[in-house]
């Protein structure tokens, strides 16, 4: 960004939402007491949850959800046409995340289930970078509020971006929790991308891996783990296939 004196042009900012919950934009909007701070560094130009004002000369877009119909490529083919940056916000669309349960299913089954009798169209599921470049990527099953601040600053200041390349278990031994395999529960943490604050396992739930693998993981060494404490594969596959995070590790190493 140009810098005026001490003051920062507001980066002209836009998000779309594609097949998802909108929730990681939720947790954006939702943030009363960091917003008002937040917002004066952007020039919102279209943000469905924020303001009615649709313009289409935005710079940087943020993109949410997966794409699963032929009119969402369409439109996230113009999108990455406009946005100087483009970046994947949130599991869905770094991932597919847990839309693409449905790809589990014949073509067609699931929307024939849910929508009976009416023709829908739901193309199996694809993660943005499926289809378009991704310049950046914030993953989360939603975004961590805090991170997605922090690299909105440093966008506006043109700092350097990056996410932590350490596991989630590195947070959840800082909080002084109880691991959970040591209750008999298989978790993510060991293997998944930081960055949450370890908020499931706090609250005593496994990690589903929604922020995808951490750099330098030892699979060889996670798989052990489960198999030396007696614990399921099948229910340590179906984790790892709940946001379509781990494709490529799984493949590779289960
Ligand atoms: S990543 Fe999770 S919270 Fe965000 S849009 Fe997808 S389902 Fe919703
Ligand atoms: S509960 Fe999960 S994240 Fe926490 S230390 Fe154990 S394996 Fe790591
Ligand atoms: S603990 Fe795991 S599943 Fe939960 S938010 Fe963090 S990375 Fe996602």
């Amino acid at each position: 960004m140009k810098q005026k004196g001490f003051t920062f042009e507001k980066l002209k900012f836009a998000s779309f939402d594609f097949t998802c919950c909108e929730g990681c934009q939720l947790q954006l909007a939702n943030r009363e007491s960091t917003l008002p701070d937040f917002l004066g560094l952007l020039d919102i130009r279209n943000f469905r949850e924020i303001s009615s004002e649709r313009h289409d000369d935005y710079d940087i877009a943020f993109v949410e959800g997966s794409i699963s119909r032929s009119d969402e490529v369409t439109r996230l083919q113009a999108i990455r046409k406009q946005a100087k940056i483009l970046v994947a916000f949130g599991t869905c669309a770094c991932f597919g995340g847990v839309n693409s349960l449905k790809n589990r299913f014949a073509e067609g089954q699931p929307a024939a289930e849910v929508y009976p009798g009416m023709q829908v169209e739901s193309l199996p599921v694809r993660k943005i970078s499926d289809v378009v470049t991704v310049d950046f990527s914030i993953p989360g099953c939603p975004v961590a509020k805090e991170e997605v601040e922090r690299i909105v600053v440093s966008l506006v200041t043109g700092s350097l971006i990056a996410l932590p390349k350490y596991p989630v278990c590195m947070e959840c031994k800082a909080r002084l929790n109880t691991c959970l395999f040591d209750l008999g529960e298989i978790c993510l943490g060991p293997i998944t991308r930081a960055g949450c604050d370890a908020v499931c396992t706090t609250g005593k739930t496994a990690c589903l891996g929604c922020r995808g693998p951490a750099e330098d993981i030892n699979m060889p060494a996670f798989l052990e783990l489960v198999k030396e404490r007696g614990l399921k594969e099948e229910d340590l596959r179906e984790k790892l296939a709940f946001h379509n995070a781990f494709e490529a590790v799984a493949a590779n190493e289960t």
